[in-house]
């Protein structure tokens, strides 16, 4: 039996994590779930999974959650200070980062520092401090498996001892695929949030339209497989079946298909080096005709801009996770334009300075805390 976290429970890879657990009840058992403010939900997930503790990283709703239920089964932890000492003291061997944004780092590298794997949703994590999350899990001796579908798709494809020449991260170009600049001036929140394959959370669905979730996924490959930049690539794939590939020295290729269901990543990343069956949907590839394009990047430049930002190595991709979730966050409160997005991000990026070398959390935390106020201010030229 493992005993697991669930980090971002009431998130859309929570809610799968929470269906694929239910459906193992003799394989997996859960210790902890951890949500930001919606306490209810994660009450009501709590009691069905018969979990010891919740926890809410909001601290005035973790409170007020605790009137509200005074019995203590499970017990409520509020704010991220409580919730980090349940995670140090849980008997848990295994935590799903799916929290979205930078709030992933602490309670990951936390994780991590007692004895934890994680299987790791939460992409910003590894983009804002890959270098630090890395050296964490290399001293204490914990894996990270990789749960962003593109990732476990590489993890599932490459295999130990063999030397790869690329790999093709697949991206299914979001909703504005084929879109020109003129035409994403005047789109809206409606439209960025209206994705064609995935049903996610909001800020990756926005990601996903400004196509920085795959700038994100190309930093956090470099990351979780020690790839150099030069050999990853992004191939546009609209159908989202073929979830992307590796390509051997000897040029032997490797892909990992199957329908875009978050259900069998979380579940694999649970099962491994096992497999478990699944009641999932097979495969008719007579009916699925798959097809690949390059990027269009002249549009797109959130692909070059990540890729830039991660070639500078350092700080520098902390600071373009940082400026990416304030201007996303401004866009979804209808402050800026979508295309002020990526402008707003390339000014954070060039009023950066101070690139150096991590070192540890402090730099991090220093550099993103710059970037949310530079972006910020930045942001003011932007308003509509
Ligand atoms: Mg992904």
């Amino acid at each position: 039996m493992t005993q697991i976290i669930i980090l971002g429970a009431t998130g859309s890879v929570g809610e799968t994590t929470f269906r694929v657990v239910q459906a193992e009840p003799e394989r997996v058992s859960v210790d902890g779930l951890v949500a930001n403010t919606q306490g209810e939900r994660l009450w009501a997930m709590g009691r069905a999974l018969q979990a010891r503790w919740i926890g809410l990283a909001d601290y005035a709703a973790g409170a007020a959650l605790r009137r509200q239920h005074p019995s203590g089964a499970p017990r409520i932890a509020a704010g991220m200070d409580d919730i980090l000492a349940e995670i140090a003291a849980s008997p848990a061997t295994k935590v799903i980062g799916a929290m979205s944004g930078f709030s992933g780092l602490l309670p990951t590298l936390t994780a991590l520092e007692n004895g934890k794997d994680i299987l790791l949703a939460n992409k910003e994590t590894m983009v804002a401090a890959g270098d630090l999350v890395q050296k964490v899990a290399h001293e204490s001796g914990q894996k990270i498996i990789p749960v962003d579908s593109e990732h476990s798709a590489i993890f599932q494809c490459l295999a130990p001892g063999q030397p790869v020449r690329r790999i093709l991260l697949t991206c299914s170009g979001g909703p504005f695929r084929g879109r020109s600049r003129e035409d994403l001036r005047s789109v809206t929140v409606e439209d960025a949030l209206h994705h064609p394959n995935w049903s996610m959370g909001a800020k990756i669905t926005v990601d996903s339209a400004t196509l920085m979730n795959k700038g994100l996924e190309l930093i956090e490959a470099h990351h979780l497989f020690s790839v150099p930049y030069e050999q990853v690539e992004v191939l546009i794939h609209p159908q989202s079946i073929v979830h992307s590939l590796v390509e051997f020295v000897d040029g032997a290729t490797m892909a990992q298909l199957g329908w875009p269901d978050m259900a069998v990543p979380v579940q694999v990343a649970l099962s491994w080096p096992e497999r478990w069956a699944m009641d999932s949907l097979p495969l008719d590839l007579t009916r699925q005709p798959l097809t690949f394009d390059p990027p269009d990047t002249g549009t797109f430049e959130a692909l070059t801009i990540a890729r830039q930002a991660g070639l500078a190595g350092g700080l520098m991709p902390t600071v373009l996770n940082a400026a990416n979730e304030v201007a996303v966050s401004l866009f979804m409160a209808r402050s800026i334009a979508f295309l002020s997005i990526i402008d707003i991000i390339k000014e954070v990026l060039n009023d950066f300075a101070d690139n150096e070398e991590v070192s540890g959390l402090a730099q991090i935390l220093e550099a993103d805390q710059w970037a949310r106020t530079q972006a910020a201010d930045v942001a003011m030229r932007y308003r509509q």
